[in-house]
Formats: structure tokens, sequence, C-alpha cells
């Protein structure tokens, strides 16, 4: 080093995930690597640092503190500035500073590491198959933190006293679990009990090797895990697959597996690279992946899909389970029907008695609620379907610095979102609103985010749909705030816009099941030129209407009569009447009157809902147990083989607004049936059909407004081939495609897009 180089001080800030993530271990071990003096101290607002030395071993540790940053860190900005030189002698680690109003980005909570993992195998480590282990790289964060700065009396760890060991490591800035909140061993942590029915404790020795005896006699365990309770039985067991489905009322929607390898795994199911990381990754999300036909996973776990949810274990509980169990387990949500997830041991014993057979607990609290994340991969590319564990509540970085807001979402798959500087902190999934579980959940969690985030929402963004939870909730807020209303598909659109950080105009093509419109129809099939302030409705599907309202979403051959009586007539209707399967006369004479009368028979342009008729039209009869079945079903008959043929249809245009007519369409499919093309054939036309009424609606907003550009957002693309067929068909015409990567094109993505349009309606002018 040259000598003569004078010594300098550098004030550093950094911000992003740079709390309870080792960034400070890691900070003290770079300023001995570089013979620094000075200090390293987390504030409310981040982490502050002074070091002091010769001016190239300044730069180079600024170069590696965000090239070396530890694996949870996520490093948003470093400032630094130059001062004169304090003369520190050595390098120290200074507690915690509060100011008063900062506030800092949280780690979600992260799958078990390496490690951990090592130790836990270890019969010779003294956290062998301790189910708590974790280190700072690892293990719970958000679900454990009650407010900030993230310390273990701001935790649900206050209540276990570290031994001395375990202190040791806390105290060590040299060692792996230094400042690690959640640190724990078999002497001073957590521990589990097993529970019968009745909640008394069943005298075991080893409370995992009896639960793991108890599943493989096929019973159904509780499992409390790191966000909420599981229901698990052995997914090869046909017959204990069957009594959860029956007790938790659950006939068919697919459930998740957990297998313990990435080996286990590819015996089952095919696993492309791009899937194997996303698996394997940090957050460690349930992946929905083709089905192999030998798997010994019995078809009931996910009846006629072609797909299987699976994950890898994300806890130690989970690694040590599955490991001495040696089969895959499903770990569905511990909830009856569309209810939160139950997270406390007591609430579990209520809420699941009669589900579960045994309850596998522990003495951990869970303080915030938090779902398994669900993505699936599409032709190489990654999209979150429910954005949950893992990932919220990091935020998504916007270009701009937004006002303070929350955007309360949408009924179903509801998450809100509250901005603040270019932060949107989008909620964890919340989940189905129709419940009183569910909406206090919603409260809890918004609460808990004003706390962590120090937010004073000045505008409450909302959906326009007047019966949603969410919107009478924002509507609570009264005058205290600047109440904004938001079109659905406007937000969905915005959503995805926002997910590629993309702003000025697109086209964008929102296929979904429900939104409100601003004509009071229930809108889900439509053409829009919006940007982040306003739309235009360039066009949508025709109006039909939806017989019984709501009640249809859940009878989809209601939509089937819906759309052939009031397309094709009554002779439409009698041809095709044979292929709904058994129909009670009665049902389809009210039907009728309904839809004759106008009585209880809203209008819509759903994209869902024709699908849904279309289902029930090619052998889906009954009703849907859970939503999006019929249209699922859709899918997964689908031929693989494609000619390229889609069904006719035309282009009407009333007052500017274009209208696509279905019953050209509907005659198709009609004489198909007639004809005797089989179901797979008719359902591969629908798809084609729906991608080339996307791409002729995109060419008359682009010759209207030169852009060429398209956003498509809303549920129905989470229909693989509808979203395949979409991307491919646009891209071949010239058209710059934006779909979904981080946030779901479901209504799960809504309120971001509420947000960011509150934001911009609402932007002062200076
Ligand atoms: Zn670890
Ligand atoms: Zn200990
Ligand atoms: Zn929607």
């Amino acid at each position: 080093m040259n000598q003569r180089e004078p010594i300098s001080l550098k004030k550093i800030h950094v911000t992003g995930v740079v709390q309870g993530v080792g960034f400070r271990p890691f900070v003290y071990q770079l300023a001995h690597e570089h013979s620094l003096a000075g200090w390293v101290c987390n504030t409310s607002a981040g982490v502050d640092i002074e070091v002091e030395g010769r001016s190239p071993a300044l730069i180079q540790f600024l170069a590696d503190l965000k090239a070396q940053a530890p694996p949870l860190a996520h490093v948003e900005s470093i400032t630094a500035t130059d001062s004169p030189p304090d003369g520190y002698r050595q390098f120290e680690i200074r507690s915690s500073v509060t100011q008063e109003g900062e506030y800092q980005l949280i780690s979600p909570d992260i799958a078990t590491c390496q490690d951990c993992l090592r130790e836990l195998l270890d019969p010779q480590d003294r956290r062998y198959r301790y189910p708590f282990t974790n280190c700072t790289n690892c293990g719970p964060r958000f679900t454990i933190i009650e407010d900030i700065p993230y310390d273990r009396p701001k935790t649900t760890m206050r209540d276990f006293t570290m031994c001395p060991d375990c202190q040791a490591e806390y105290d060590n800035p040299l060692d792996r679990r230094f400042h690690a909140q959640p640190n724990a061993c078999p002497i001073c942590g957590p521990h589990l009990s097993l529970l019968g029915e009745d909640g008394t404790a069943v005298g075991v020795e080893d409370v995992i090797s009896a639960a793991v005896q108890l599943l493989t006699e096929g019973r159904i365990l509780a499992i409390k895990g790191l966000g909420g309770f599981h229901l698990a039985c052995d997914a090869t067991n046909e017959e204990a697959v069957r009594r959860l489905r029956q007790r938790k009322r659950r006939p068919a929607k697919p459930m998740a597996v957990m297998m313990a390898t990435m080996e286990k795994i590819t015996t089952h199911c095919l696993v492309s690279r791009e899937e194997e990381e996303l698996l394997s990754s940090l957050q460690c999300p349930i992946l929905l992946l083709p089905w192999k036909d030998d798997s010994t996973v019995c078809r009931l776990v996910a009846p006629g899909n072609r797909y299987l949810g699976v994950m890898l274990p994300y806890t130690p509980l989970h690694h040590v389970l599955l490991r001495e169990m040696g089969r895959p387990l499903i770990m569905t949500s511990g909830n009856v029907s569309e209810e939160p997830i139950a997270i406390k041991n007591d609430e579990a014993l209520t809420r699941l008695r009669g589900i579960a057979d045994y309850f596998l607990v522990h003495n951990r609290e869970i303080y915030a609620r938090y779902d398994d994340s669900v993505w699936m991969v599409v032709e190489g590319r990654s999209q979150p379907l429910r954005r949950s564990r893992g990932y919220a509540p990091f935020p998504i970085r916007l270009s701009f610095k937004a006002q303070q807001i929350l955007a309360c979402g949408t009924e179903l798959k509801n998450t809100f979102c509250a901005t603040k500087d270019e932060y949107a902190f989008l909620s964890q999934h919340i989940g189905d609103m129709g419940n009183m579980e569910t909406l206090e959940h919603f409260q809890a969690s918004i609460e808990l985010y004003k706390r962590l985030f120090r937010l004073e929402p000045e505008i409450v963004a909302y959906d326009m749909h007047p019966d949603y939870l969410a919107t009478k909730y924002a509507l609570g807020y009264g005058e205290s705030v600047q109440l904004v209303p938001v079109q659905h598909h406007h937000a969905h659109i915005v959503s995805c816009m926002v997910d590629n950080g993309a702003d000025g105009e697109v086209i964008g093509v929102a296929l979904d099941g429900t939104g409100y419109g601003t004509d009071g129809a229930i809108w889900g099939g439509e053409f829009l030129v919006a940007d982040y302030r306003s739309f235009r409705r360039v066009g949508h599907l025709q109006y039909v209407p939806l017989p019984g309202g709501e009640a249809a979403i859940h009878k989809p051959y209601r939509m089937a009569i819906g759309h052939l009586y009031s397309l094709l007539g009554e002779e439409g209707l009698s041809a095709a009447l044979p292929f709904l399967g058994e129909m009670d006369e009665l049902e389809v004479h009210i039907i009728k009157q309904q839809i004759d009368q106008e009585i209880n028979a809203p209008l819509t342009s759903s994209c869902g809902r024709l699908f849904d008729a279309v289902s029930a039209l090619l052998g889906f009869h009954g009703r849907a147990t859970y939503e999006a079945q019929a249209v699922i079903r859709l899918e997964m008959i689908a031929a693989d083989q494609d000619d390229g043929t889609s069904y006719p249809f035309s282009i009407v245009e009333l007052d500017g607004i274009r209208a696509v007519q279905l019953a050209d369409i509907w005659q198709g499919i009609l004489d198909d049936l007639l004809g005797q093309v089989p179901a797979p054939a008719i359902a591969l036309r629908l798809h084609n059909t729906m991608a080339q009424i996307s791409l002729d609606m995109c060419r008359v907003a682009a010759s209207e407004t030169g852009l060429d550009r398209v956003a498509l957002s809303g549920g129905c693309f989470q229909n693989r081939l509808l979203f395949t067929k979409t991307v491919a068909t646009l891209r071949e015409d010239g058209f710059e495609v934006l779909t979904h990567s981080r946030v779901p094109c479901n209504d799960g993505g809504v309120s971001l897009g509420q947000a960011i349009i509150a934001n911009s309606t609402m932007q002062t002018v200076d």
C-alpha cells in the first residue's frame, strides 16, 4: 500500500433489506479485510457505516459492499460522503438506533439454508433434528416481527431466553448466527408437541417419529409451519386423500404436495432448468409442474389436472418429516373451504377439529399469517399466481416517488397495496373476503403494514364494485382521506405495466372473470387503451345475461343457457340442451324467464364466463366447487395437436365502442358438437378464437392510436394455453407484449394497479 496516500473517512448510508440478514457482520468482516477502522450500526432507516483508511482500500470496500452482500440482503442504495478523519483505531459494531418516523424494508421468511440443513442432518451436531434451526441467512422474519427495528424483543422469540451457547453465537460477529434474532437450540428454543383431537398431549418420546408413524398409517395431521397450519397426509394414500377432501369440504380443488428432495420431484414431475431454480430458491414456492403419468401421487390430489403443485421443504421441521417419511406429503392450507389459514394452536384446535386426527404444534407464536406462494413457468418465463411467503412484504420498486396510498384490492384473492416513497408494498395473499375471519385478517394486516412501514395513507383506493367488503372497508375511512374508486380492469392493466416498469400509454387486454364496469355491467373481456391516469374502452366481448347473477358463477350450465338462449334463441338452446347433461326442466324454464324479463340477469362481457359456458357444453356438468374450475377443465382437455383453426366472429361498433359478436362462435361450437367433433378439438378452437379476437381488437386499437405495445392481464391468463397462444399471436403480428412476472395476473395483483392509478389521478400539479 502506498503509505503516502492520506487517511480519509467515508460516511456511508445503506438502504434496502439490510437488517436481520447478516449485513453488519458482513460489513465488520469486510472492514477487517481492508484494514479499515470505524463502526457500523442499524438505524430505523437502514444501516449507517463510518470507515476510515487509505483511499484505495476505501474504494475497494465500497465496491465489495454492494457486490458481496449476504444472500438475503437486498441493497437498494449506498450513499457515501467524505469527511475529515476521526482517528478511529478499530472497527466495531454499535447497537441499534431508533429514529422517529423512519422505516426500512423487512425481509420475507426464507427457506432453510444449506449450512443449517447440514447441521440438521448431522447426528454429531447439537442441533441434529432440531426443527427450529435457523441462522442469519434463513428462517422466519416477517411472520415473527411485531415492530421495527428488527430486534428479538420485538419478535415472538422474546419469550425464549438464549442459553450460553446460543448467546455466544449471537454475540460473535464472526459466527453465522451473529444477531440472528430467532436463534435457538433444543436447550433454549421452541419445541414441538403432538396433540390429540381434543387438544390433550400425546405422550411420546419422539414427536417427529410419532408424527411420521401416524402419517404413514394414513392419518391426517394439522402441522404448524412458518406462517400458519397445513393439513398433511400421505399423498400416495388414496383413502387418506379422499378422507381429507371430505372433511375439508373440498371435493376437487387441487392440493399442494411437498417432496423431500429435487430427485424425488423429478420422479413425479417434469422439471425444466428454470423450474428447478425456482423450486430451490430462497423463497421455495409451490410450483405447478407437468405431472408424470407414472407418478405414485394419487390423482385425487389434483383431479383432471395435468399439473401438480409441488414444493420442497422450507423449514427444518419439514426437512426432517419428509426425509423420515420417505413419501410425498399433501401440505394444503389449514382451513375449512375459504377461511384464512389458522395460526394459533387453540384456533387450529377449534377450527380444524373434525378434519385433523392429530395436531403437530409448537410454541413459537406466528404473528403474521403467511400462505405458501404459488408460481408457474410458461415457456421459460416464471410468473406468480399467489405472491405470499418468501416475497411479501418485500416491495415492488417504482421508478417514481408515490404518495402515501392504501389500495384495498378486490373480493377474491384479495391483497392490499400501500405505497410510500418509491415503494409499493403489496401485501401477502389475504384470501377470499366472503367471511369474517378473512376480513379480520385483512384489517389486522393493514394495521401491521402501517406500523412496520410507518404509513399514514392520505389517499385510499378501492374497486368500484359496491358490494365488495374491501370497498366497504375503504369507504369506512370517510372524509379523513381522499377516496379514489378505480375500475377493475384498468387496475389489472396498470398492474401489468408496473410489473414491467412501463409507463406511457398501452393497449390493454384484460381477460378476466368478474370486474365491475363503469356502466354497471360485469366486465371481463376488455380491450382498453390505458395509462396510469385513465383508460378508454376500445371494445369488449358482447354482453350476455348472467342468469341468476353471481349464482351463475358456480353453475356453468346457467352461463351456457344464458349464451345459447340469448344469442341463438330457442332453437339453438334446444339443439344444445342434450349436451348439458341432465337438466332440471323447471330450472331451465326459470333461467329463460330471467333472461326474457331481465330479472336478476345482469349483463356481462366476461371471458371467464364464456369459457365456463363452453366448458358446460363440453362435459362439465353440475356445480363448480372452486373458482374457475370449469375454465381450468377446458384448458386441461384441450387437444395437444393444433390445426390452427378457430371459430368465426364479427365486430360491430356502437358509439365508438366495439362489441365482439359471439353468435357465430356459438353456432360453430354447436355445429361441431352435432358433427361429433371431439371435445378436445373444440376446446382448442375456442382458445385459438380468443387469441384471434385479441389480435383483431389490438389491431383496431393500434390503428386508432399508433400504439404497438400490449399489456396482458386478468385471471384468464392463468390459463397457459390461452396465455401462450395470445402472446404468440400478438408477437407474430409485431406487437410488443407485456406480461406479468412479479405480481399475479389474477385479482391478487389488482391492488397494485389501484394504488398507482390513485397516485396518478391525485397527483398535485406543480
Ligand atoms: Zn441457515
Ligand atoms: Zn440454545
Ligand atoms: Zn379481475
